[in-house]
C-alpha cells in the first residue's frame, strides 16, 4: 500500500472527537481505544467468493476497544479520512 492510501489521521481524529467526545465502549464500559492508521473494505457477501464490481464497497476505519476487542467501524468517507477520488476504481482502457 502507497502512502497515497494513507487515512488522513488528523480529520478523522478530529471527526471522532466531534461526534464520539469521549463515550465508554457500550459493550464493556471501558474507555480505552486504538483507532487503526489502516483504511480497510466492506464488501457485500457474494457466497464466500470475491465478485469484482459486485457492489458497493465501504471504506471502514476500525477503531478497537483495547479491553473487551468491541470493535466499531467508522466509514472512511464519511470521517474524512479519505478523499472520493482515492476509492474511486482505477480507469482502464476498455472502461473509455
Ligand atoms: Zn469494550
Amino acid at each position: 500500500m502507497s502512502e497515497d492510501n494513507k487515512p488522513d489521521l488528523d480529520k478523522l481524529l478530529k471527526h471522532l472527537n466531534e461526534k464520539w467526545g469521549n463515550r465508554a465502549c457500550p459493550m464493556c464500559n471501558s474507555n480505552s481505544w486504538t483507532v487503526n492508521d489502516t483504511v480497510y473494505e466492506l464488501r457485500q457477501f457474494q457466497g464466500g467468493n470475491i465478485v469484482i464490481g459486485g457492489g458497493p464497497i465501504y471504506p471502514i476505519i476500525p477503531v478497537n476497544c483495547n479491553n473487551c476487542g468491541n470493535t466499531v467501524l467508522v466509514n472512511a468517507l464519511v470521517s474524512q479520512a479519505i478523499e472520493k477520488p482515492k476509492v474511486e476504481p482505477k480507469k482502464t482502457k476498455k472502461d473509455e
